[in-house]
Formats: structure tokens, sequence, C-alpha cells
């Protein structure tokens, strides 16, 4: 899929960090319970939608950065290493060593990888889908270059609570209902129906 290089963050400034962005918590746990939901058997872990909810919004940790002067447009800042490809692959791997470790035989190592860190990586592809905010540094640390995809459809979301409670939360909720929520149901109605068909 093209992408949008996104060097000048479309001549704006960078955002103040009071102000950042992302996809809500709420739809990076959507997506991740519906990837869990369609995924073949990884394994049969318990609190598997738990564990897939925390590492779809484990990148976000990076906002921490902000407390610490850590600039957005560094490789270390919001959007940088932590929602790179690279990141999504160690946290699958790393977290399904854990799990293999924990339930020993209930895990399939490779098919549980694959899936955490698909799950881990759609958070950044989310976010390049947002309107606002830097792009997202997939190929970091190799390449510290933000990227947006050419269409995004999602209204970004503040970060803060008290923001989200806004006129502006409404319009965030409404942009990912309309964007995520409604096409991962989509998904997990036609794969239910396929399931079915399958078993007779
Ligand atoms: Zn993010």
């Amino acid at each position: 899929m093209a992408l949008r290089k996104l060097e000048t963050n479309n001549g704006r400034d960078v955002p103040h960090p009071s102000s950042q962005n992302m996809a809500s918590v709420i739809t990076h746990g959507i997506v991740a319970a519906t990837v869990t939901a369609v995924w073949p058997s990884p394994g049969r872990v318990r609190g598997l939608y738990l564990v897939a909810g925390a590492v779809s919004i484990l990148p976000d940790a990076d906002v921490i950065g902000f407390f610490f002067g850590i600039p957005y447009q560094s490789i270390f800042g919001h959007r940088g290493i932590t929602h790179s490809l690279l990141f999504a692959v160690l946290i699958g791997v790393l977290t399904a060593a854990v799990l293999k470790a924990g339930a020993k035989d209930r895990v399939r190592p490779v098919s549980m990888s694959l899936f955490l860190a698909i799950v881990t990586a759609s958070h950044g592809l989310l976010d390049a889908l947002t309107n606002g905010g830097l792009g997202v540094a997939f190929f970091g640390p190799f390449d510290p270059t933000r990227y947006f995809f050419p269409w995004t459809p999602i209204q970004v979301s503040p970060i803060g609570i008290e923001a989200f409670f806004s006129s502006w939360g409404a319009a965030v909720l409404i942009s990912e209902a309309l964007w995520v929520w409604i096409p991962c149901a989509a998904v997990l109605a036609v794969t239910r129906r396929l399931g079915r068909s399958d078993n007779g």
C-alpha cells in the first residue's frame, strides 16, 4: 500500500504535546479484539483478549517521553520507535515467549508471535489513518521518516480525559465508529458466517 511521506506535517507546526494524537484507546482495543476473534488458533491462553488489548495500546506508552522533554519528532518521541514494525515484531515474539513459558503446550509460538506482532502493528496502522499529529515511524530506528496513509479519514483523538469528553471527543468516536468499528463488526459477522457454513 502506498504511504505518504510526511516531512513538513502538511505545512503545520508540530502540534503541542498537550493536544497529542492517537486513535482512541477504545478503537485500538476493538481492532485487537477483532484480530483475536478471527486469528486461527494461536493457542489456548486464558485472557488472550486482554493480552491483545494490552499490546495494541502499548505503543502509546511513548507519550511518557513528553514529560521528559523528548520532542514529538524524535525517533523516541510520540509515534516514533514504539510505533515501528520492528517494535511490533519484538513485542510479538517476547510476549509469545512469556505466554509459552506459562502455558507450555497450549501455545503455538510462531502463530502466537505473528498474531501479537500484527495486533501491535495495528496500532501504528490506525494512527497512520488519522488526520492529525505527526506520522508514524514505521521503519524506525533505521529510517526516522514519519508516514501517513494517503487516505486519513479518522479524526485524531486528543490525549487526556478532559479533552476527550468534549465535542472533539464525540467527533473522534463518530469517525472511529464509521471507519473502524463498523468494518470490524462486518469482519466478525462474515467470519462467523463462514465458520458456520464450514461446520455444515
Ligand atoms: Zn499511537
